[in-house]
């Protein structure tokens, strides 16, 4: 087992009718800036229960966070808050509405310039950040409980050396081009203060949505877990413990969208994917993320779709890598005990691929209408963003991340 430290602020109010419990965990004389999203909250009564277990207090509205959050929406928000003089932001929705809102906590607070500023430096610089909470409305990223978040800018203009390659301050010729960005912070100034986690408010997502929080969850447990094999049987325990629930609980959850016990499972496993806990003290491997946000950035797919696509493609070719651990997986996940190891561990990926596909999410590039011609786009992005050398041996250079694709499609 690897050194760690490991700590998480974020209390969990957990359970059927928890809202209720909102107005003691937000002070008294606080104005409170309720964020959300394109309306699902409206339409399935969330919001007011929110607004109606905080009646009395001081609230404010910002809807329309879209999913993949932009900055150019987040910076209205902004203008609210000052406007206002929020002192405490809600989130009432998904990953991209606390993720949203996780930005505002922070952009508030940046006194350094352009709040773009903050993904620029992966959240280095951040000194002060508003205080948040969440109301969780769909399992999946694990945003609730940790200091992550990912935010999306359209058409942001980049400056490059008019022969490529990357931007040097002492070069006189440039281009400009422009992009659509995603990028990630993280910071422990925006670990919320609390989330509500109620399964009863997940009946109204649609099965999409269920299929994609179903991946997102997995795809965070595989990229602290399927490394190598080290003396972590805690942590690889734990993990194994969440992707056997989400194997068994995923497809129930689609059949029987109204079953509490099914949606609380999966609740509480899409938190514990990705609230520290699995990953403290093993080797992780992020490669699949970095490469899916600059899929969704460029083609338009939904986070889960692009991890769909991207991790069963990588296992397959850093399988002599990742050898002991894909055995291990395969055995323990999948119950595969015949055979060569290299056998297993190619039956364990195929295992994981039909399943992602069982609850509704392609796995192949060109399900999304990505072509061979498209790929290029992709590693210049990675390049940009200083993404050139990744996984948990530090082995995935771009031309990994090419073959990577080109597997992918
Ligand atoms: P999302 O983008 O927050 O929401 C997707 C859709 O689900 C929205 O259209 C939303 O509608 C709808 N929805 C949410 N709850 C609903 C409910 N109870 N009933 C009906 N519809 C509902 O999805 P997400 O997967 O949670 O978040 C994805 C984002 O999180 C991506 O940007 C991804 O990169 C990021 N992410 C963050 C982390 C992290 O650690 N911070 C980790 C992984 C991914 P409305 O907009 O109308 O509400
Ligand atoms: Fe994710």
């Amino acid at each position: 087992m690897l050194n760690f430290e490991f700590q998480n602020p974020t209390k969990i109010l957990f359970g059927e009718g928890q809202i209720a419990a909102l107005g003691r965990e937000i002070p008294e004389n606080a104005r409170i800036l309720i964020t959300y999203g394109g309306g699902s909250v409206l339409r399935n009564g969330v919001l007011d229960e929110v607004k109606s277990a905080l009646s009395g207090r001081q609230l404010f509205e910002f809807g329309g966070i879209e999913p993949n959050p932009t900055y150019e929406t987040l910076m209205k928000g902004l203008e609210i808050i000052k406007a206002e003089s929020i002192n405490f932001l809600l989130a009432v929705g998904g990953g991209s509405v606390i993720d949203g809102t996780k930005f505002l906590a922070a952009a508030a607070c940046w006194e350094l310039g352009d709040p773009w500023d903050i993904l620029l430096h992966a959240g280095k610089g951040i000194h002060r950040a508003l205080p948040l909470g969440t109301v969780l409305t769909l399992p999946a990223t694990g945003s609730e409980m940790n200091c992550g978040a990912v935010i999306s800018r359209a058409n942001r203009q980049i400056n490059l050396p008019a022969g490529g390659g990357s931007v040097n301050a002492g070069v006189q010729s440039v281009i400009t081009q422009s992009y659509n960005e995603k990028l990630f912070f993280t910071n422990p100034l925006v670990y919320p203060r609390f989330s509500v986690l109620d399964p009863s408010k997940c009946y109204t997502l649609p099965a999409r949505q269920v299929g994609n929080g179903i991946i997102d969850s997995f795809v965070h447990v595989t990229e602290q877990y399927l490394t190598y094999v080290t003396g972590a049987k805690v942590q690889d325990r734990l993990a194994e413990g969440l992707l056997l629930t989400l194997i068994e609980e995923g497809p129930r959850a689609l059949a029987e969208p109204e079953n509490y016990e099914v949606r609380a499972n999966l609740m509480w496993t899409a938190t514990l994917a990705l609230n520290g806990l699995i990953g403290a003290g093993v080797p992780q491997d992020w490669t699949t993320h970095m490469i899916g946000h600059e899929l969704t950035a460029l083609f338009g797919m939904d986070h889960a779709q692009t991890l769909a696509v991207v991790l069963p493609a990588l296992l397959t070719l850093q399988l002599d890598e990742k050898l002991d651990k894909l055995v291990q997986y395969g055995e323990r996940i999948w119950g595969i005990t015949e055979g060569a190891d290299k056998a297993r561990a190619e039956a364990a990926i195929a295992q994981t691929r039909a399943f992602f596909e069982s609850v509704g999410v392609a796995t192949r590039l060109s399900d999304y209408g990505v072509k061979e011609e498209n790929l290029g786009e992709v590693l210049e992005r990675l390049n940009q963003h200083g993404f050139v050398i990744l996984g948990e041996h530090q082995s995935v250079t771009l031309e990994r991340v090419r073959q990577i694709l080109l597997a992918a499609l």
